[in-house]
């Protein structure tokens, strides 16, 4: 971590690849402990998978809120910042730029950026100028170096190079094909398997073509230092990288850089390696067509030598500019820790365009398409009104209000605020007549027509709740904590209390709601209690839209839900596939079942008025 510059930059803490994937949060959280200010940084070393391959992960929605806990996220290549961006998209509901590489999430703009990295090409240029030779052969070399890993498709390189030998006889006795395969992961049975493999395959291939003065397959099974490796790279005629999947690939990026001699040596890239993207004058060759990737290899043993320097020239030229000095710059001025230079590319906007009206077409103008009724369910505190230091205070604000009255007014739009107060306190708060009331988390609604439905609660709960509400009084209302007593619900709010003391009084009082047999549930700043019965927000949404729309309600009606609380879960779930959700959250880490995700209550206002100019439009085109 860097110190804490003058010019009012935070430091930088910069996190590397997947083993750190979901590190950020917690050192985010360290962070707001200790009030520090910080930039956090993240660069994935491997490739970042496309939606449907990464949908599989069990654990995706983790992976992203993880890497979503920095300020910027780089990639080696455009293609990998595309694929984490539409899963962002896609997985999390979060607003995204594809242009920009930007992701809303948290209430913060996440930048997302291509940085390939490079190497030291210098220090390679003077290691191939000084190394001694260890290839003292006549042979073209074939150079294969890489992890013994599944990724890297020596199996089919091997069978490429067999190939070549078939089909192109020419070659037996002039070329060999040298293999450096570094262990990998010895501990794990399909590394051990896959060494066997290939342990199998050298002797065949060996078997079947040695003469007694030639081998085609000289294998190498261990680490070769970096000197040495700028000999064999030097020395080599071709670099043949084959892998199926790799983030970069650097061997490529080293042999260029070590092709010092003239004529210098020919690369073959598979497309499936982050360099290809940018290493354009390589010889191009699919790993998984065999029969193609022998042809490429016999393409790049009798390149003309006017060609191999042309490609090489252009190759070398663009590595030695963008090298790994390069690449550590890039990234710390994309972090602002370093000022931009004239010569840099524009750089892409920081922070996203604050959300518009025309955001929701995308979430909302194919499913509103049909001439359907919409029914609008909205929780009420932090969705539709600010949360604040005391329920009381949380009102609705004035625009928000006005909208609502105005939708409320048309008959073809059904509105239900759905809350956890009690129903004559939200009934108060929103103070707008004709639309369903539903307190309590649902168990007491009130209808446009003012008929009332209670849900049916056993007895005994009434007796134990108040018990439960002397005892949250009498051990955890302290230092500004209390609780808010809503018959058999009851919240314990504990905003006021000191920081330190809050994560303390939260556990004593699940603790104690948990000891009475009611279910504690986390909200904001708070730890709600309710009874262990089966009625939620999801139960009394289906209620509600069923009394107002009739049993068939979901062919006949479109429906949206809002809510900003775990409460709201219930209703996203119970609903999912039937409408479209969205979820308002600041929070850095949270799972939901939302469509999508909201910022702040604003966002809700600006969706609201979206429906509005849906139906205004509507009216206008009859
Ligand atoms: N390497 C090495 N000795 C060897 C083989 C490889 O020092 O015997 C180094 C090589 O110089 C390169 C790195 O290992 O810097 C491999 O990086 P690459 O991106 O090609 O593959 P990764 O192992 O990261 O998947």
């Amino acid at each position: 971590m860097e110190k804490e510059k003058k010019d009012g930059v935070p430091p930088l803490v910069w996190l590397h690849d997947y083993h750190l994937m979901v590190a950020a949060n917690t050192v985010r959280q360290f962070a707001d402990t200790n009030k520090l200010r910080l930039n956090l940084g993240f660069f994935l070393h491997i490739p970042f998978p496309p939606w449907d391959i990464f949908r599989l992960f069990p654990w995706a929605d983790e992976i992203l809120q993880g890497m979503l806990g920095c300020d910027m996220i780089g990639f080696h290549t455009e293609d990998y910042c595309v694929n984490f961006v539409d899963c962002c998209h896609r997985r999390l509901g979060c607003r995204v730029e594809r242009k920009s590489l930007l992701v809303e999430h948290g209430g913060r703009s996440v930048r997302v950026r291509p940085l390939p990295i490079g190497v030291p090409f210098d220090r390679f240029v003077s290691m191939a100028q000084v190394a001694p030779t260890v290839l003292s052969t006549t042979l073209k070399i074939v150079l294969g170096v890489d992890r013994l890993d599944y990724t890297k498709g020596l199996t089919n390189r091997l069978k490429a190079f067999e190939i070549l030998l078939q089909n192109h006889p020419e070659h037996l006795g002039k070329v060999a094909m040298i293999q450096i395969a570094v262990p990998s992961r010895t501990d794990v049975n399909e590394y051990q398997e896959l060494k066997e493999e290939i342990d199998h395959l050298v002797g065949r291939i060996n078997g079947r073509f040695t003469t007694p003065m030639w081998s085609p397959i000289r294998y190498i099974y261990g680490l070769v230092s970096q000197n040495e490796l700028s000999s064999f790279y030097r020395d080599s005629a071709v670099s043949f990288v084959t892998p199926f999947r790799d983030g970069m690939n650097l061997v490529a990026k080293e042999f260029v850089a070590c092709q010092i001699k003239e004529p210098p040596g020919v690369l073959v890239i598979s497309p499936f390696a982050g360099a290809s993207e940018t290493m354009l004058e390589a010889l191009v060759c699919n790993p998984y067509e065999i029969e193609d990737a022998a042809e490429t290899l016999h393409r790049a043993l009798t390149m003309p030598d006017d060609e191999k320097t042309l490609r090489m020239n252009q190759l070398r030229r663009r590595e030695k500019l963008h090298d790994v000095d390069f690449w550590m710059r890039s990234y710390l001025k994309s972090m602002g820790s370093l000022a931009p230079e004239e010569e840099d590319d524009i750089p892409l906007p920081m922070h996203i365009n604050p959300l518009t009206i025309d955001d929701f077409d995308e979430y909302l103008s194919k499913y509103m398409s049909t001439s359907r009724k919409l029914a609008l369910l909205l929780d009420y505190d932090g969705t539709l009104a600010p949360i604040m230091s005391h329920p009381d205070l949380a009102t609705l604000p004035q625009e928000t209000k006005l909208v609502l009255q105005k939708l409320a007014t048309n008959p073809d739009i059904h509105i239900s605020i759905v809350s956890g107060r009690n129903v004559n306190n939200v009934k108060k708060m929103v103070g707008i007549e004709n639309i369903t009331y539903a307190g309590n988390h649902g168990l007491e609604i009130i209808h446009p027509n003012n008929s009332k439905f209670i849900y049916p609660m056993p007895q005994e709960y009434e007796g134990k709740a108040s018990q439960l509400f002397k005892a949250l009084q009498e051990q955890v209302c302290k230092n500004g904590a209390w609780v808010e007593n809503k018959g058999i619900y009851l919240t314990f709010h504990y905003r006021e209390t000191p920081k330190e003391m809050q994560e303390g009084l939260a556990m004593k009082a699940t603790h104690l709601i948990q000891e009475a047999g009611f279910i504690a549930g986390r909200a904001h700043m708070a730890v709600e209690s309710k009874p262990p019965i089966t009625w939620n927000k999801g139960r009394a949404s289906i209620y509600i839209l069923r009394t107002a729309f009739g049993l068939d309600w979901s062919e006949r009606v479109r429906i949206i839900y809002v809510g900003d609380d775990v409460t709201d879960e219930d209703a996203m779930q119970a609903l999912k596939g039937m409408a479209v959700t969205f979820r308002v959250t600041q929070a850095q880490n949270v799972k939901t079942a939302a469509n999508w995700r909201l910022s702040d209550t604003n966002s809700v206002l600006t969706l609201l008025e979206w429906v509005d100019r849906h139906f205004e439009r509507r009216k206008a085109n009859q």
